[in-house]
């Protein structure tokens, strides 16, 4: 069977030097809040290219704590609406319920399914105060960080699936907005071996408030000046996300060939491929993800030969049992989408081999 995504393949490359972070984390005696955490945050914000970066417990989390602070500073009323892409996964609507914000679900652009400036700019009411895009799959959604200055609308980020994704200038995801949460979900490009996310931002007061959220609202130790949550990064997975973290460019390169492989070489018509421009912006291919009308038989088909796929995702976030209220609304392109997407195997160390494979399978279906 070729796996969607070896884990433990990817991580046995780094086994030794992730056993010895493991050890000195353990050889410490201090396993929250301490020197592994602040030097990955100190990494991970570089990497970024943001002032500043606060590790949390999920990317979920990295989310509702940047929406919280923001509320917390004025910036934001019971009610106010938020504009997100329909066809997101369903944490970046749980940020905006969970606070208590309104999503405008937009539709996304048909090429690359990221929020488009059209898209927003057709949901704008007086009642808009921010636009949480999300870069889906891996590539930057559209920079709409001047739109939204322009008509005086907060831009946070959903990053989840975008570590190291940049523009021609070499600006990354993380860096373009007020904020942005990172999920470190095994299965994400950067990937702890357990939960974990973060914040990036430039800006010190919100970074500072996101902190002292995430940590029971407190300053100093059994003060708690707010009602926070605790939604911290542990050292042990800080240490491991700062091994793997000097990986990430290399792993890029790797995905990126290998979405450029089943690029050239998959040739059906039944079948269509993503798209990007290289020309204008560098997508880090957290998932590779094509589109057919006979997606359910195709998925069946490869399992079949022994290649394992997965749908991301199979219901939009307004048919989820969860959004009952929403259930009727109508979102035809979204919902197509998630009738026809199937994403394939692809990963760092995917083989020429197994690509062979499975663009044989898909070039004969
Ligand atoms: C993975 C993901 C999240 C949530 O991250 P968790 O660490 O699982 O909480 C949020 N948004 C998107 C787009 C994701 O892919």
């Amino acid at each position: 069977m070729i796996q969607f995504l070896d884990l433990k393949v990817i991580n046995a490359q780094y086994q030794e030097e992730i056993t010895a972070s493991i050890l000195n984390v353990l050889d410490s005696g201090w396993y929250i809040k301490g020197t592994s955490v602040s030097s990955f945050e100190t990494n991970f914000a570089n990497y970024c290219g943001t002032k500043h970066c606060i590790g949390v417990a999920n990317g979920l989390d990295a989310l509702i704590l940047i929406f919280r602070a923001l509320i917390i500073q004025g910036k934001f009323q019971d009610g106010d609406e938020v504009i997100v892409p329909a066809n997101t996964y369903i944490a970046s609507i749980l940020a905006l319920t969970e606070n208590k914000l309104k999503p405008i679900l937009v539709e996304p652009d048909p090429a690359t399914f990221n929020l488009s400036l059209e898209g927003i700019r057709s949901k704008i009411t007086s009642k808009t105060k921010a636009v949480l895009c999300v870069h889906l799959y891996g590539q930057l959604a559209e920079d709409v960080s001047g739109f939204c200055e322009e008509h005086n609308l907060l831009l946070i980020e959903d990053a989840a699936q975008a570590h190291g994704a940049k523009n021609k200038e070499g600006k990354k995801a993380g860096s373009f907005g007020i904020a942005a949460g990172f999920s470190f979900y095994p299965g994400k490009n950067l990937g702890a071996l357990g939960d974990a996310g973060a914040v990036t931002t430039n800006d010190k007061s919100l970074a500072e408030l996101i902190h002292q959220l995430g940590n029971y609202g407190s300053e100093k130790k059994y003060h708690n000046s707010l009602k926070g949550l605790n939604s911290r990064l542990d050292d042990m997975q800080a240490a491991i996300l700062d091994v793997k973290l000097k990986y990430l460019e290399k792993e890029i390169i790797k995905r990126r060939d290998a979405a450029q492989y089943y690029q050239q070489h998959i040739q059906n018509p039944k079948i269509n491929l993503p798209q990007w421009d290289p020309e204008v912006k560098d997508h880090v291919f957290h998932l590779y993800v094509i589109r057919c009308k006979e997606r359910d038989q195709l998925q069946q088909y490869l399992n079949d030969k022994g290649i394992q796929t997965v749908i991301h995702y199979p219901i939009p976030p307004h048919k989820q049992e969860a959004f009952l209220e929403w259930n009727q609304l109508s979102f035809p392109l979204t919902e197509k989408i998630h009738d026809e997407v199937l994403s394939l195997p692809l990963s760092p160390v995917i083989t020429k081999e197994e690509q062979n494979q499975i663009i044989n399978a898909l070039n004969e279906f």
